[in-house]
């Protein structure tokens, strides 16, 4: 599970963060905690009274109508966007909103976007190199040497996202698929306790969604994820607990069985 080494091992990731979650906090089982966070545009509640909790290993699946708050909600646990009231906390020590966006990074949430930002003029290997380098330019890291353990990282990392053949193909030449795994190598190469991810499967065939839900499924356990997706099938062969937001608060949580048969939920869908 969430416990031994592996996530103080990344450049980037604060070890000193990790090992005081992991010893003190992640023992308590409960990795993110929202408790009744709001949020207004001009007057308009776009997070009214939320309250979200995600466990440490866990695969949480978030849904909802256009407009029901999912970004907002993401934006919020990565310090875009400040609460007006409410508590955000990650583990039982570290306040999010007392942190900034860079430090809520260091401290291990990786939030993936729906659109893929990966240098597309470089190799793949070479992205994945790029992403653990922190500060440093870009022609100063591809030109520095890669330790045994950096290289190994990235290789383990191909492996999980399904890209260890194309690793000296340039990213731009990537299907849009393979683009979206290479980001989310990119969040990994980070060692996130935390991954946020925005609509995955946008834009995918059926056959990348299938092999997205196998990488995002052996995901889960290392480390925890929320993912917001528009695409039932998806959802549901994710087979993970899913929360549906309706105007900025949890209007139902379970299996997705559960929540496609509670007719609060079909109403808010049928109604859309
Ligand atoms: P979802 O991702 O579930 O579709 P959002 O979180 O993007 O919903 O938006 C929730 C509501 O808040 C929407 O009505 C949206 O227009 C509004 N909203 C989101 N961000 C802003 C912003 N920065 N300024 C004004 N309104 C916003
Ligand atoms: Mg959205």
């Amino acid at each position: 599970m969430t416990d031994g080494p592996s996530h103080a091992r990344g450049p980037v990731f604060d070890a000193e963060v990790a090992t005081d979650l992991e010893q003190s906090d992640l023992s308590h089982g409960t990795l993110l905690y929202m408790e009744d966070v709001s949020v207004s545009f001009d007057g308009f509640k776009a997070i009214d009274g939320l309250n979200f909790y995600v466990n440490v290993g866990e695969l949480r699946c978030v849904i909802g109508p256009n407009g029901a708050g999912k970004t907002t909600m993401m934006d919020i646990i990565t310090g875009k966007t400040r609460p007006d009231k409410g508590n955000c906390w990650f583990g039982q020590r570290l306040d999010l909103l007392a942190m900034d966006e860079a430090e809520i990074v260091h401290a291990g949430i990786g939030r993936k976007f729906q659109k893929p930002t990966v240098f597309e003029q470089h190799r793949v290997f070479e992205n994945l190199e790029l992403s653990m380098a922190g500060p440093k330019s870009v022609w100063a890291t591809l030109m520095a040497r890669l330790t045994p353990e950096q290289k190994e990282r990235i290789e383990e990392v191909l492996d999980i996202i399904g890209l260890t053949q194309e690793a000296a193909r340039l990213a731009g030449a990537l299907s849009h698929g393979q683009k979206q795994w290479l980001e989310i190598g990119m969040l990994l190469m980070q060692n996130p306790l935390l991954l946020l991810v925005d609509e995955p499967a946008a834009g995918m065939t059926h056959q990348e969604m299938d092999r997205t839900v196998e990488l995002l499924g052996s995901l889960a356990g290392e480390h925890s994820l929320v993912v917001v997706e528009h695409d039932m099938d998806f959802v549901r062969a994710l087979d993970s607990r899913v929360t549906v937001l309706h105007q900025g608060r949890v209007l139902a949580e379970g299996s997705m069985d559960e929540v496609q048969s509670d007719p609060r939920v079909v109403e808010v869908y049928l109604g859309e």
